[in-house]
């Protein structure tokens, strides 16, 4: 059930905004940006996961570790790396750069609607999803999250 959660939470909206965006300009491609950065950036989870193993602090099976996200807590880390708002604006002005504001946009607007709502799902500092803000903190989970 949790996993089921994990996986709609992000994949409504996503998919809203993109066939929105498909439906305002007619591009189909812009439904596959919407779920790339929308709701496919949590697979940055899998990088936390595998470091958290590879320093041997997982402490319950994979299964419970993933649907829980207990390797945060066991790790005393979270990356996390594409939960920034810095490549969410990165994302847009790139885009932009390109003469592509259609992609710019859309992308930087799913993937900032993903900040909000897991910034609203969880117990974290206001600077959490700031990427610069946790590399200063050196990742470290007491700094990131005000419970645990
Ligand atoms: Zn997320």
């Amino acid at each position: 059930m949790a996993l089921i959660k994990l996986i709609a939470e992000h994949l409504i909206p996503s998919a809203l905004i993109g066939f929105t965006a498909y439906w305002l300009t007619g591009q189909g491609h812009l439904i596959t940006i919407a779920l790339l950065t929308g709701w496919l950036i949590d697979s940055d989870h899998l990088l936390d996961f595998f470091m958290a193993k590879w320093r041997g602090k997982i402490i319950d099976t994979w299964q419970t570790s993933i649907k829980s996200g207990s390797y945060f807590k066991s790790s005393g880390k979270i990356i996390v790396f594409l939960h920034s708002y810095e490549l969410a604006t990165l994302w847009l002005l790139v885009w932009g750069a390109l003469g592509e504001w259609e992609i710019g946009i859309v992308g930087s607007f799913a993937w900032l609607i993903h900040l909000a709502i897991d910034h609203f799902s969880y117990s974290l500092n206001a600077y959490a999803y700031f990427l610069s803000y946790r590399v200063y903190k050196k990742f470290d989970i007491n700094a990131i999250c005000s419970e645990k």
